[in-house]
Protein backbone atom coordinates (compact mmCIF):
# COMPACT_ATOMS: atom_id res chain seq x y z
CA UNK A 1 0.00 0.00 0.00
CA UNK A 2 0.95 3.72 -0.74
CA UNK A 3 2.82 5.22 2.19
CA UNK A 4 0.36 8.37 3.25
CA UNK A 5 0.50 9.04 6.71
CA UNK A 6 4.63 8.21 6.82
CA UNK A 7 5.28 9.34 3.76
CA UNK A 8 8.78 11.32 3.11
CA UNK A 9 9.78 10.86 6.59
CA UNK A 10 12.99 8.75 5.17
CA UNK A 11 13.55 12.37 3.87
CA UNK A 12 15.98 13.57 6.93
CA UNK A 13 14.58 17.41 6.54
CA UNK A 14 10.83 15.90 5.90
CA UNK A 15 10.12 18.24 9.27
CA UNK A 16 10.47 21.17 7.21
CA UNK A 17 7.43 23.46 5.62
CA UNK A 18 9.65 23.47 2.53
CA UNK A 19 9.83 19.83 2.09
CA UNK A 20 6.35 19.42 3.41
CA UNK A 21 5.45 21.95 0.43
CA UNK A 22 7.60 20.27 -2.00
CA UNK A 23 5.84 16.94 -1.87
CA UNK A 24 2.54 18.82 -2.16
CA UNK A 25 1.56 19.60 1.25
CA UNK A 26 -0.81 22.46 2.02
CA UNK A 27 -2.31 21.73 -1.12
CA UNK A 28 -4.95 19.58 0.30
CA UNK A 29 -5.87 22.75 2.72
CA UNK A 30 -5.90 25.05 -0.34
CA UNK A 31 -8.80 22.23 -1.69
CA UNK A 32 -11.04 21.97 1.37
CA UNK A 33 -11.38 25.73 1.37
CA UNK A 34 -12.39 25.85 -2.31
CA UNK A 35 -14.90 23.14 -1.67
CA UNK A 36 -16.29 24.29 1.46
CA UNK A 37 -17.21 23.53 4.88
CA UNK A 38 -20.35 21.26 3.92
CA UNK A 39 -18.77 19.59 0.94
CA UNK A 40 -15.91 18.22 3.07
CA UNK A 41 -18.08 17.30 5.88
CA UNK A 42 -20.00 15.11 3.51
CA UNK A 43 -16.37 13.65 2.15
CA UNK A 44 -15.53 12.73 5.83
CA UNK A 45 -18.81 11.06 6.46
CA UNK A 46 -18.67 8.77 2.80
CA UNK A 47 -15.29 8.18 4.15
CA UNK A 48 -16.23 6.01 7.14
CA UNK A 49 -13.30 7.68 9.01
CA UNK A 50 -12.97 6.43 12.79
CA UNK A 51 -11.21 8.02 15.65
CA UNK A 52 -7.64 6.19 15.96
CA UNK A 53 -7.28 6.76 19.40
CA UNK A 54 -8.35 3.52 20.59
CA UNK A 55 -12.84 4.22 21.25
CA UNK A 56 -13.24 4.26 17.31
CA UNK A 57 -16.00 6.31 17.46
CA UNK A 58 -16.84 7.84 13.80
CA UNK A 59 -15.83 11.31 13.13
CA UNK A 60 -18.53 12.47 10.64
CA UNK A 61 -20.89 11.85 13.89
CA UNK A 62 -18.70 13.17 16.79
CA UNK A 63 -18.22 16.46 14.21
CA UNK A 64 -21.59 17.28 13.74
CA UNK A 65 -22.67 17.36 17.01
CA UNK A 66 -20.22 20.09 17.82
CA UNK A 67 -21.03 21.65 14.71
CA UNK A 68 -24.61 21.59 15.68
CA UNK A 69 -24.06 23.46 18.87
CA UNK A 70 -24.42 26.91 18.44
CA UNK A 71 -21.82 27.95 21.33
CA UNK A 72 -18.91 30.19 20.62
CA UNK A 73 -15.43 29.28 20.41
CA UNK A 74 -15.00 25.74 19.35
CA UNK A 75 -11.98 23.88 20.47
CA UNK A 76 -10.36 21.71 18.54
CA UNK A 77 -7.98 19.30 20.56
CA UNK A 78 -5.15 17.15 19.66
CA UNK A 79 -4.80 14.35 21.34
CA UNK A 80 -1.17 13.28 21.57
CA UNK A 81 -0.70 12.03 25.10
CA UNK A 82 0.04 8.07 23.92
CA UNK A 83 1.50 6.80 26.92
CA UNK A 84 0.01 3.56 27.11
CA UNK A 85 2.67 1.33 27.24
CA UNK A 86 3.58 -0.39 23.61
CA UNK A 87 1.98 2.64 21.92
CA UNK A 88 4.25 4.70 19.60
CA UNK A 89 2.90 5.38 16.54
CA UNK A 90 1.93 8.63 16.60
CA UNK A 91 5.76 9.81 17.31
CA UNK A 92 6.63 9.43 13.78
CA UNK A 93 3.93 12.16 12.52
CA UNK A 94 5.11 14.10 15.64
CA UNK A 95 8.47 13.77 14.84
CA UNK A 96 8.93 13.43 10.87
CA UNK A 97 5.73 15.09 9.64
CA UNK A 98 4.27 17.25 12.16
CA UNK A 99 2.66 19.50 9.23
CA UNK A 100 0.68 16.54 8.04
CA UNK A 101 -0.95 17.11 11.62
CA UNK A 102 -1.07 20.89 11.56
CA UNK A 103 -2.49 20.63 7.76
CA UNK A 104 -5.20 18.43 9.24
CA UNK A 105 -5.98 20.26 12.48
CA UNK A 106 -6.63 23.33 10.27
CA UNK A 107 -8.92 22.06 7.84
CA UNK A 108 -10.67 20.20 10.91
CA UNK A 109 -10.71 23.87 12.60
CA UNK A 110 -12.24 24.98 9.17
CA UNK A 111 -14.99 22.34 9.13
CA UNK A 112 -15.62 22.73 12.55
CA UNK A 113 -15.70 26.63 12.60
CA UNK A 114 -13.06 26.45 15.59
CA UNK A 115 -10.53 29.03 15.66
CA UNK A 116 -8.28 27.67 18.47
CA UNK A 117 -6.29 24.74 18.44
CA UNK A 118 -4.54 22.88 21.04
CA UNK A 119 -1.42 19.75 20.59
CA UNK A 120 -2.00 18.12 23.82
CA UNK A 121 1.76 16.36 23.85
CA UNK A 122 2.95 13.58 26.10
CA UNK A 123 5.36 14.92 28.50
CA UNK A 124 7.78 12.28 27.55
CA UNK A 125 7.73 13.43 23.98
CA UNK A 126 10.52 16.18 24.74
CA UNK A 127 12.00 16.11 20.64
CA UNK A 128 8.67 16.45 19.64
CA UNK A 129 7.63 19.02 21.48
CA UNK A 130 10.93 21.22 19.89
CA UNK A 131 9.93 20.01 16.72
CA UNK A 132 6.29 20.71 16.84
CA UNK A 133 6.39 24.33 17.78
CA UNK A 134 8.93 24.91 14.75
CA UNK A 135 6.77 23.29 12.77
CA UNK A 136 4.06 25.61 13.73
CA UNK A 137 6.17 28.78 13.98
CA UNK A 138 6.78 27.97 10.17
CA UNK A 139 3.30 27.36 9.70
CA UNK A 140 2.22 31.19 10.85
CA UNK A 141 4.73 32.35 8.92
CA UNK A 142 3.73 30.93 5.60
CA UNK A 143 -0.07 31.88 6.71
CA UNK A 144 -1.63 28.41 6.88
CA UNK A 145 -2.27 29.66 10.66
CA UNK A 146 -3.16 33.08 11.86
CA UNK A 147 -6.18 35.31 11.54
CA UNK A 148 -6.13 35.35 7.43
CA UNK A 149 -4.96 31.81 6.61
CA UNK A 150 -4.53 31.89 2.83
CA UNK A 151 -5.66 35.27 2.57
CA UNK A 152 -9.09 34.02 2.78
CA UNK A 153 -10.20 35.60 6.17
CA UNK A 154 -10.18 32.16 7.95
CA UNK A 155 -9.05 31.80 11.69
CA UNK A 156 -6.66 29.23 13.59
CA UNK A 157 -4.66 29.37 15.70
CA UNK A 158 -2.27 26.49 17.22
CA UNK A 159 -0.57 25.52 20.23
CA UNK A 160 1.09 23.02 22.41
CA UNK A 161 0.13 22.40 25.20
CA UNK A 162 2.57 19.58 27.06
CA UNK A 163 1.23 17.05 29.96
CA UNK A 164 3.56 15.96 32.87
CA UNK A 165 3.38 12.37 32.38
CA UNK A 166 0.19 11.21 33.73
CA UNK A 167 -1.68 8.49 31.65
CA UNK A 168 -4.84 9.37 32.70
CA UNK A 169 -4.51 12.58 30.56
CA UNK A 170 -5.19 10.63 27.54
CA UNK A 171 -8.54 10.16 28.23
CA UNK A 172 -10.33 12.89 26.55
CA UNK A 173 -11.69 14.93 29.64
CA UNK A 174 -8.78 14.16 31.95
CA UNK A 175 -6.91 15.80 29.47
CA UNK A 176 -9.39 18.68 28.70
CA UNK A 177 -8.81 19.14 32.75
CA UNK A 178 -5.41 19.15 32.33
CA UNK A 179 -5.55 22.34 29.71
CA UNK A 180 -7.53 23.83 31.64
CA UNK A 181 -4.81 23.84 34.50
CA UNK A 182 -6.47 21.62 36.85
CA UNK A 183 -5.79 18.00 38.15
CA UNK A 184 -5.82 15.61 35.72
CA UNK A 185 -8.92 13.48 36.50
CA UNK A 186 -11.63 12.17 34.34
CA UNK A 187 -14.99 14.19 34.13
CA UNK A 188 -18.41 12.86 34.68
CA UNK A 189 -20.49 12.04 31.31
CA UNK A 190 -22.90 13.61 29.56
CA UNK A 191 -22.44 16.21 29.09
CA UNK A 192 -19.83 14.79 26.56
CA UNK A 193 -16.95 17.18 25.49
CA UNK A 194 -18.73 17.96 21.87
CA UNK A 195 -21.13 20.57 23.91
CA UNK A 196 -19.50 21.04 27.12
CA UNK A 197 -15.91 20.64 26.31
CA UNK A 198 -12.93 23.17 27.18
CA UNK A 199 -14.13 26.42 29.18
CA UNK A 200 -17.82 24.43 28.61
CA UNK A 201 -17.51 25.10 25.24
CA UNK A 202 -18.02 22.85 22.17
CA UNK A 203 -14.33 20.79 22.23
CA UNK A 204 -13.57 18.00 19.60
CA UNK A 205 -10.84 15.78 20.55
CA UNK A 206 -9.20 13.88 17.90
CA UNK A 207 -6.30 11.73 18.26
CA UNK A 208 -2.95 12.33 16.05
CA UNK A 209 -3.17 9.83 13.58
CA UNK A 210 -7.44 10.68 13.34
CA UNK A 211 -6.51 14.43 12.27
CA UNK A 212 -3.69 12.93 10.21
CA UNK A 213 -6.25 11.52 7.78
CA UNK A 214 -7.83 14.69 6.83
CA UNK A 215 -5.28 15.53 4.03
CA UNK A 216 -5.26 12.30 2.64
CA UNK A 217 -9.13 12.08 2.68
CA UNK A 218 -9.44 15.52 1.01
CA UNK A 219 -6.76 14.19 -1.56
CA UNK A 220 -8.57 11.61 -3.32
CA UNK A 221 -11.97 11.98 -1.69
CA UNK A 222 -14.15 10.54 0.98
CA UNK A 223 -15.53 7.60 -1.74
CA UNK A 224 -11.79 6.32 -2.36
CA UNK A 225 -11.22 6.51 0.95
CA UNK A 226 -14.07 3.76 2.12
CA UNK A 227 -12.18 1.60 -0.49
CA UNK A 228 -8.65 1.31 1.71
CA UNK A 229 -8.57 -0.82 4.47
CA UNK A 230 -11.74 -3.32 5.75
CA UNK A 231 -15.71 -1.92 4.72
CA UNK A 232 -16.47 -1.08 8.34
CA UNK A 233 -13.16 0.30 9.42
CA UNK A 234 -11.74 2.04 6.30
CA UNK A 235 -8.48 3.80 5.60
CA UNK A 236 -4.60 2.92 6.21
CA UNK A 237 -3.82 2.24 10.00
CA UNK A 238 -0.46 3.14 12.20
CA UNK A 239 0.51 -0.24 13.76
CA UNK A 240 3.61 -0.20 16.53
CA UNK A 241 4.61 -3.41 16.98
CA UNK A 242 6.98 -4.39 19.78
CA UNK A 243 8.72 -7.20 21.20
CA UNK A 244 9.96 -10.52 19.89
CA UNK A 245 9.93 -9.59 16.27
CA UNK A 246 12.31 -9.50 13.27
CA UNK A 247 12.02 -6.02 12.62
CA UNK A 248 9.75 -3.97 15.15
CA UNK A 249 8.49 -0.49 13.83
CA UNK A 250 6.24 1.38 12.92
CA UNK A 251 3.89 0.16 9.78
CA UNK A 252 1.20 2.09 7.92
CA UNK A 253 -0.91 -0.31 6.48
CA UNK A 254 -4.19 -1.17 6.05
CA UNK A 255 -7.26 -1.33 8.13
CA UNK A 256 -8.44 -4.76 8.68
CA UNK A 257 -5.08 -6.69 8.01
CA UNK A 258 -5.07 -9.57 9.97
CA UNK A 259 -2.53 -9.81 12.97
CA UNK A 260 -0.89 -12.63 11.26
CA UNK A 261 0.39 -10.97 8.22
CA UNK A 262 1.40 -8.07 10.20
CA UNK A 263 4.13 -10.54 12.37
CA UNK A 264 4.94 -12.64 9.79
CA UNK A 265 4.88 -10.58 6.50
CA UNK A 266 5.45 -7.33 7.87
CA UNK A 267 7.86 -7.55 10.68
CA UNK A 268 9.59 -10.75 9.83
CA UNK A 269 8.32 -13.41 11.92
CA UNK A 270 9.48 -14.38 15.45
CA UNK A 271 12.81 -13.51 16.73
CA UNK A 272 15.30 -16.04 15.68
CA UNK A 273 12.83 -18.72 14.96
CA UNK A 274 11.41 -18.57 18.45
CA UNK A 275 7.84 -20.30 18.87
CA UNK A 276 4.88 -17.40 19.45
CA UNK A 277 3.52 -17.53 22.82
CA UNK A 278 1.02 -14.66 23.07
CA UNK A 279 -0.08 -11.08 21.47
CA UNK A 280 -1.29 -8.20 23.08
CA UNK A 281 -2.56 -6.19 19.56
CA UNK A 282 -3.70 -2.96 20.95
CA UNK A 283 -1.82 -1.67 23.97
CA UNK A 284 -1.47 -3.06 27.52
CA UNK A 285 -4.87 -2.28 27.78
CA UNK A 286 -6.27 -4.61 25.42
CA UNK A 287 -6.62 -8.54 26.23
CA UNK A 288 -4.21 -10.56 25.22
CA UNK A 289 -4.29 -13.58 22.81
CA UNK A 290 -2.79 -16.52 22.70
CA UNK A 291 -0.73 -17.88 19.66
CA UNK A 292 -3.79 -19.58 18.01
CA UNK A 293 -5.94 -16.69 17.95
CA UNK A 294 -3.57 -14.75 15.32
CA UNK A 295 -5.19 -15.24 12.29
CA UNK A 296 -7.91 -12.11 13.09
CA UNK A 297 -8.52 -8.75 10.90
CA UNK A 298 -7.13 -5.78 12.67
CA UNK A 299 -9.85 -3.55 13.11
CA UNK A 300 -12.43 -1.92 15.93
CA UNK A 301 -15.25 -4.96 14.50
CA UNK A 302 -13.58 -7.93 14.21
CA UNK A 303 -11.08 -7.62 17.15
CA UNK A 304 -13.92 -7.73 19.48
CA UNK A 305 -15.18 -10.83 18.41
CA UNK A 306 -11.54 -12.19 18.43
CA UNK A 307 -11.77 -11.90 21.67
CA UNK A 308 -9.70 -8.44 22.34
CA UNK A 309 -9.91 -4.91 20.90
CA UNK A 310 -7.45 -2.83 18.52
CA UNK A 311 -6.96 0.19 20.93
CA UNK A 312 -3.98 2.21 19.79
CA UNK A 313 -2.93 -0.77 17.16
CA UNK A 314 0.19 -1.44 19.24
CA UNK A 315 0.89 -4.63 19.16
CA UNK A 316 3.25 -6.65 21.58
CA UNK A 317 4.85 -9.79 20.17
CA UNK A 318 5.93 -12.51 23.08
CA UNK A 319 7.43 -15.62 22.49
CA UNK A 320 7.73 -18.64 24.56
CA UNK A 321 10.83 -17.19 26.90
CA UNK A 322 7.81 -15.03 28.41
CA UNK A 323 6.45 -15.14 31.84
CA UNK A 324 2.84 -14.29 31.40
CA UNK A 325 2.36 -13.92 35.12
CA UNK A 326 5.53 -11.03 35.13
CA UNK A 327 3.63 -9.18 31.94
CA UNK A 328 0.08 -9.36 34.32
CA UNK A 329 2.16 -8.23 37.30
CA UNK A 330 4.27 -5.16 35.47
CA UNK A 331 0.78 -3.96 33.35
CA UNK A 332 -0.99 -4.43 37.22
CA UNK A 333 2.13 -1.71 38.66
CA UNK A 334 1.42 0.16 35.94
CA UNK A 335 -2.30 0.82 36.25
CA UNK A 336 -2.29 1.02 40.05
CA UNK A 337 0.72 3.62 39.44
CA UNK A 338 -1.75 5.49 36.59
CA UNK A 339 -5.01 5.59 38.24
CA UNK A 340 -6.22 8.68 39.22
CA UNK A 341 -7.74 7.90 42.58
CA UNK A 342 -11.28 9.48 41.90
CA UNK A 343 -13.13 5.82 41.87
CA UNK A 344 -13.03 3.01 44.43
CA UNK A 345 -12.69 0.25 41.84
CA UNK A 346 -10.54 1.55 40.24
CA UNK A 347 -8.24 3.11 43.16
CA UNK A 348 -8.46 -0.47 45.40
CA UNK A 349 -8.91 -2.45 42.47
CA UNK A 350 -5.76 -2.05 41.12
CA UNK A 351 -3.89 -2.05 44.27
CA UNK A 352 -5.21 -4.96 45.18
CA UNK A 353 -4.66 -6.66 41.98
CA UNK A 354 -0.93 -5.59 41.62
CA UNK A 355 -0.09 -7.13 45.57
CA UNK A 356 -2.10 -10.49 44.87
CA UNK A 357 0.49 -10.67 41.08
CA UNK A 358 2.93 -9.50 43.28
CA UNK A 359 3.61 -12.72 45.79
CA UNK A 360 2.51 -15.33 43.28
CA UNK A 361 5.67 -14.09 40.60
CA UNK A 362 7.95 -13.64 43.73
CA UNK A 363 6.86 -17.26 45.07
CA UNK A 364 4.27 -16.46 47.81
CA UNK A 365 1.19 -17.26 45.95
CA UNK A 366 -1.76 -18.79 47.93
CA UNK A 367 -4.25 -21.34 47.15
CA UNK A 368 -7.46 -19.42 45.92
CA UNK A 369 -5.02 -16.24 44.49
CA UNK A 370 -6.00 -16.63 41.26
CA UNK A 371 -10.25 -16.78 42.18
CA UNK A 372 -9.48 -14.14 44.31
CA UNK A 373 -7.67 -12.26 41.12
CA UNK A 374 -10.58 -12.90 39.00
CA UNK A 375 -13.00 -11.95 41.81
CA UNK A 376 -11.82 -8.76 42.05
CA UNK A 377 -11.29 -7.66 38.36
CA UNK A 378 -14.70 -9.08 37.66
CA UNK A 379 -16.05 -6.17 40.37
CA UNK A 380 -13.75 -3.34 38.79
CA UNK A 381 -14.92 -4.26 35.18
CA UNK A 382 -17.65 -2.02 34.24
CA UNK A 383 -17.76 -0.12 37.65
CA UNK A 384 -15.17 2.20 36.83
CA UNK A 385 -15.48 5.78 35.89
CA UNK A 386 -13.31 6.00 33.10
CA UNK A 387 -11.94 2.85 30.76
CA UNK A 388 -8.48 2.76 33.07
CA UNK A 389 -10.28 0.87 35.75
CA UNK A 390 -12.01 -1.79 32.83
CA UNK A 391 -8.31 -2.27 31.20
CA UNK A 392 -6.29 -3.14 34.36
CA UNK A 393 -9.29 -5.60 34.98
CA UNK A 394 -9.77 -7.03 31.11
CA UNK A 395 -5.34 -7.75 31.07
CA UNK A 396 -6.11 -9.61 34.26
CA UNK A 397 -8.88 -11.67 33.23
CA UNK A 398 -7.90 -12.17 29.88
CA UNK A 399 -4.65 -13.37 31.55
CA UNK A 400 -6.32 -16.12 34.23
CA UNK A 401 -8.03 -17.15 30.84
CA UNK A 402 -5.31 -18.28 28.49
CA UNK A 403 -3.00 -19.31 30.79
CA UNK A 404 -4.32 -20.39 34.07
CA UNK A 405 -1.67 -23.26 34.05
CA UNK A 406 1.11 -20.41 34.31
CA UNK A 407 -0.74 -18.98 37.42
CA UNK A 408 -1.45 -22.67 39.04
CA UNK A 409 2.22 -23.23 38.38
CA UNK A 410 3.77 -20.35 39.88
CA UNK A 411 1.08 -20.95 43.20
CA UNK A 412 1.98 -24.73 43.44
CA UNK A 413 5.98 -24.60 42.76
CA UNK A 414 6.58 -21.39 45.08
CA UNK A 415 8.43 -20.04 42.24
CA UNK A 416 8.89 -18.54 38.58
CA UNK A 417 10.41 -20.33 35.75
CA UNK A 418 11.38 -17.94 33.65
FE1 LIG B 1 -9.39 7.48 37.93
FE2 LIG B 1 -9.18 4.82 37.62
FE3 LIG B 1 -11.50 5.86 38.21
FE4 LIG B 1 -10.44 6.30 35.78
S1 LIG B 1 -11.12 4.34 36.58
S2 LIG B 1 -11.45 7.80 37.11
S3 LIG B 1 -8.26 6.38 36.36
S4 LIG B 1 -9.66 5.95 39.52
Amino acid sequence: MEKFLLRNIDNPNSSDIKEYIKAGGYKNLSRAVGMGQDDVMEEINKSGLRGRGGAGFPTAMKWKFAKADPKFPKYLICNADEGEPGTFKDRPILEKNPHLLIEGMVISGYVLGAEFGYIYLRGEYPAARDILDAAIAQAYKDNFLGDNILGKGIKFHLSVHQGAGAYICGEETALIESIEGKKGQPRTKPPFPVNVGAWDMPTIVNNVETLSNLPLLIEIGGEAYAKIGSEECPGPKLFCVSGHVENPGVYELPMGISLKDIIYEHCGGIKDNAKLKAVIPGGISTPVLPADSIDCAMDFVAMPKAGSMLGSGAVIVMDESVCMVKVTYRALRFFEHESCGKCVPCREGTDWLRKILERIEHGKGRKGDIELLSDVAGVMYGRTFCPLGDGAAGVVLAMIKHFRNEFEEHINTKKCKY
